[in-house]
Formats: structure tokens, sequence, C-alpha cells
């Protein structure tokens, strides 16, 4: 499995998947066409287009990349109606192929209530969208905190060593909140320290791993004490937690 990155737009990543056997190329969440396809024509073809959900900047490009290469356009079948060009409308836990890659469709709700993450267990990687990013987690649109808490927690389960592929590069920002309410934290100390020096090289700090998110993303680390303490909520639920970190988030 191969993975090319893609910047469209401002901020966002689409994700080219090239399956080497069966000579099968999918793209996760094409944001915008003509990025997309700059790279797609290496290829000469497009079979499958995934959608983690139905957000613009994850499926402005479905519809002409539709017309210039004929892919699959699959989704949550909960977003049939507002995923551009969809095609197979995809269930919770439901494994699917693209060439020889087997995926599972996993749902996790909050940031919108159709929103799911592309699982390959095989190769261990992770689509994660808007739900899950490097240091942080999506804004709450349409789902409530408990959806997203519960989402997160089923993201938190999978093997440290999966690489996880989000929706955008806001790991600056959310670098910037984590450190202010983990300031003890001395793995996200070093993490800095490699984000910093992507970012001035311009390159993606794209991948990171469940692993890493599990030791300095503060949306997983709402059972941490001094994080409880640093938000005063030393004797809070860890939903509470995970609530008000997300609330700080939103006005950071
Ligand atoms: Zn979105
Ligand atoms: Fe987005």
């Amino acid at each position: 499995m191969k993975i090319e990155i893609i910047k469209c737009l401002k901020d966002n990543y689409s994700y080219l998947i090239f399956e080497e056997e069966t000579d099968t190329v999918s793209i996760v969440d094409p944001s915008e066409f003509i990025s997309c396809d700059k790279v797609i024509q290496k290829y000469k073809k497009l079979n499958y287009i995934l959608n983690t959900h139905h957000h613009a900047d994850h499926v402005d490009g479905n519809i002409e990349l539709k017309k210039k290469y004929n892919p699959i356009v699959m989704g949550f079948e909960g977003d049939k109606d507002r995923i551009p060009g969809i095609d197979i409308l995809l269930k919770d836990n439901q494994i699917k192929k693209i060439g020889d890659l087997v995926f599972k469709t996993i749902f996790i709700p909050g940031h919108t209530k159709g929103h799911v993450a592309y699982y390959f267990k095989n190769n261990g990687v992770i689509f994660t969208g808007d739900t899950l990013f490097s240091l942080g987690c999506g804004r709450i649109f349409e789902g409530t905190h408990t959806d997203m808490f519960y989402s997160l927690n089923k993201l938190k389960i999978l093997p440290q060593s999966t690489k996880v592929y989000c929706g955008h590069e806001y790991t600056k920002s959310n670098l910037n909140f984590c450190l202010k309410y983990d300031f003890n934290n001395s793995v996200l100390k070093e993490k800095s320290i490699e984000i910093n020096s992507k970012l001035k090289r311009n390159l993606p700090t794209i991948p990171t791993t469940i692993g890493e998110e599990l030791k300095t993303n503060i949306f997983l680390r709402y059972d941490n004490n001094d994080i409880k303490q640093a938000l005063n909520l030393k004797d809070s639920s860890d939903q509470e937690v995970f609530s008000k970190l997300r609330d700080l988030k939103d006005t950071f």
C-alpha cells in the first residue's frame, strides 16, 4: 500500500492510495479536483473515492473526478443524500475491499452525524477525516460531546502502531492548545520539536500514530491527573473533562 499525501485548499489533506498487485488507485476525501487530479494523472486512472463525511472540503472533487475517471464513490449510508455521486452505501463495521486492500468502516459521529473512518487493519493504517487529528479532535457540529467522546474511544483502542491520516494540517494550533493544559508532558515537548521542524520545512506533520496520540493528544488524555488539575476539574468524570477541553478549544 502506497499513500500519497495531497495538499488541498488552505490546510486540507486528500490521500491517494495505490495498491500495486491489482493496480488499484483510490482517493480519500478529494477536497478539490485540480490538486487531486495532478497526482492521479501519474496513474492514469482512479478506481475508488472514499469519503469520510459530507463537508465540502472533503467531497468537492467527487463529481469532476467521476466525470473524468468514473470511480466508484463510497460513503456512509446515512450520508447517501449529501455525498455527491455516492454509489456504495457503507454500514458501521462493514468490511470492503479496494483492489487487494481490505478495510473496515468505523462509524464515528460527532463532527457530523454521518462521519466514518476507514481502517486498513492489515496495513496498520486509518483515515480519520475530521474526527481525530494530530494532537486534536474535530469540532462538534452535528453530534453531541458524548458522540465525539465515544467515537474517539473507538479509535483509542486500535493497535498503537496504527498510522493516522487525518483531514487537516491543524497540528500547530492543536499543539499550542495541548501545551497550555498539559505543560508537564515531556513526550509532548519532544514532539513539539519534531512538529516545528517539519512545518519549517513545509512538510506535513501527518501521519501520526495511535500510540503517539495516546501520549500527547489532550483529547485522549482526559483521565490524566495533571490535566484535570490544570482545568480545576480534579473530581470530574472523564466525559466532563473531555467536554470542557472541547469547549475551551472552540474559543482558543
Ligand atoms: Zn469537516
Ligand atoms: Fe474538514
